[in-house]
């Protein structure tokens, strides 16, 4: 097993992380004859894949060539949504004179204490992710870079491990875009911002997506000067446009210098400092900075993985080529997560882990496009999406009827100070049946799931609307929209005949 893997700083909470992860002195099995399950990949699509085939009774080795837990425990949602909390916690401090406390000395970031925090937490929660767990749950664990070597066998560590199925479970890295003079300046991506231990005085951050969003209003929360740098005329631009916008608001608030609708043409060092050429329309300018964090996208790691010797196709933008059932074109080797998918979410990668148990081990037929998969983007406000977006159903011609609320509306939202925010959800016209919804609040994360179960469990708006919510709670605003759609149903000949009753009753 080789040495090489690190986590800066060295310190010993990454200690405690690389001892779960990655433990340096690691001895790995002796293969049986045949494995009914070889995962490649040990971030969640592989540790959900492992843990349940194992479980059920399954033979089953797991191979990582860095780190368990994959992106999501080590340098993805753990650490960014650790550092978004500290982020709030500012802000809370910063806001109190709203709620009529003042706080004499202000709020003040030790960015230190910030990662130092960060790196505990992470190290706190990797217990679960362990090589040692694994082993304990009677999965093989090897370390070392997977290839496979035929069809029916995967080499990794100088051991051959022949398998009846395998699942790639490799995932995907920060996409490196084609800049000139990029990579000679330097720049931080999610592999290596959450090593930083001083707080960057300048940070540029290309890429106004969910990452790039997320970490560019920590930063300048923290106390960095950020300018968040996009290529579409809004921030978010896969989300709901008047959602964006809300969020575009508080950003600016935090401080980020927005600049959309730009291009950078190239990167130059002058001494310490970075300088951005960037050109928006026809215009050029120069944008001078400590630090550039780059976040435009994904690209799945096909690498490496000898993907021909076992006759499964892929291409390098999209990953490894799956049917709806997630089986490859090497009918025994399927695939989960972030190496398949155009929906990179951790909980998308567990749903697919939990289709490939079934359908590789179990004759089963599930199906991924049967999975009904929210999202959230946990900037301030969040945005959390399900379903159909209002465009997306026009250029499908599906016709839809929208419901809002906004949050100024809803008691909870406004005595907590947090009224600047909607809940949108669309039906099936005609009828009370949810085709998506988006909901920009500061817990919109926690609030889809009550959509989400309502499209999977086939209940439309006129079941949320007997459900009874406790007062006060954000969750009302989903009541509220439900309300509004009921009173829809009271059209002017209902209505006529409901006024002929009661002055019948008089
Ligand atoms: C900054 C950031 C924040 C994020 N925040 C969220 C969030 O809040 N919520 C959310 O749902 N999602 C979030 N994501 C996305 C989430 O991290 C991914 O969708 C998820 O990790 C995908 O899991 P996976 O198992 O498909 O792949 P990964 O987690 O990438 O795991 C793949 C593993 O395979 C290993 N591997 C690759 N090639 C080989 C090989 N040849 N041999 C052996 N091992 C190999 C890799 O080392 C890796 O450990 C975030 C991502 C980033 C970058």
């Amino acid at each position: 097993m080789s040495d090489s893997v690190h986590v800066v700083p060295a310190d010993v909470h990454n200690q405690t992380l690389l001892n779960h992860v990655h433990p340096h002195d690691w001895v790995s099995p002796e293969p049986p004859s045949r494995y009914n399950l070889v995962v490649i990949g040990a971030g969640t699509a592989g540790l959900i894949t492992a843990a349940g085939s194992a479980g059920l009774g399954a033979r089953v080795a797991l191979i990582e060539r860095e780190f368990m837990g994959g992106d999501c425990l080590n340098v993805g949602c753990v650490p960014s949504k650790a550092l978004i909390r500290s982020a709030r916690a500012y802000a809370q401090v910063r806001d109190t004179a709203d709620y009529g406390v003042n706080v004499p000395a202000g709020a003040a970031v030790n960015f230190s204490a910030v990662m130092e925090r960060m790196r505990r937490l992470r190290a706190s929660i990797s217990p679960n992710d362990s090589a040692a767990r694994y082993r304990g749950l009677g999965v093989d664990v090897y370390f070392g870079q997977a290839r496979f070597t035929s069809p029916e066998t995967v080499e990794v560590d100088g051991r051959t491990l022949r398998f009846r199925k395998a699942v790639v479970a490799t995932g995907a890295r920060a996409a490196k875009p084609p800049i000139p003079g990029l990579a000679e300046a330097g720049y931080l991506t999610n592999e290596s911002v959450f090593s930083l231990t001083v707080l960057p005085p300048r940070l540029a951050v290309v890429g106004a997506g969910p990452i790039g969003c997320e970490l560019a209003q920590a930063f300048a929360r923290f106390g960095s000067e950020v300018t968040l740098l996009g290529n579409h005329g809004q921030i978010l631009p896969k989300e709901d446009r008047d959602a964006a916008k809300l969020v575009e608001k508080e950003v600016v608030r935090d401080g980020v210098n927005l600049v959309l609708d730009c291009n950078v043409a190239r990167v130059d060092r002058d001494g310490s400092e970075k300088i951005i050429r960037l050109r928006c329309g026809g215009r050029s300018s120069d944008l001078r900075i400590d630090e550039i964090l780059v976040g435009v996208g994904r690209a799945p790691n096909v690498q490496g993985l000898n993907l021909e010797a076992a006759g499964v196709e892929y291409n390098e933008k999209e990953g490894v080529q799956v049917n709806d059932r997630l089986q490859t074109t090497n009918r025994r080797i399927f695939a989960a997560g972030d190496i398949c998918s155009r929906f990179k979410f951790t909980h998308a990668a567990d749903a697919m882990a939990r289709i490939v148990i079934q359908n590789a081990l179990f004759l089963g037929r599930a199906k991924a496009s049967a999975l009904t998969i929210p999202w959230c983007t946990y900037t301030d406000p969040e945005i959390a999406h399900v379903g159909l977006y209002e465009d997306e159903a026009k250029e499908r011609g599906i016709p839809i009827q929208t419901f809002v609320e906004e949050f100024r509306h809803v008691d909870r939202a406004v005595l907590d100070g947090d009224q600047d925010g909607f809940i949108k959800i669309h039906v099936r016209r005609g009828t009370d049946r949810i085709l998506g919804a988006t909901v920009v609040a500061r817990h919109a994360g926690e609030m889809i799931s009550e959509i989400t179960l309502a499209m999977v469990g086939g209940l439309g708006l006129r079941t949320i609307a007997k459900t009874i919510h406790p007062y006060p709670t954000q969750a009302e605003a989903i009541k509220r929209v439900a309300d509004a759609y009921n009173r829809t149903r009271l059209t002017p000949f209902v209505k006529s005949l409901f006024s002929k009753w009661l002055a019948w009753m008089r």
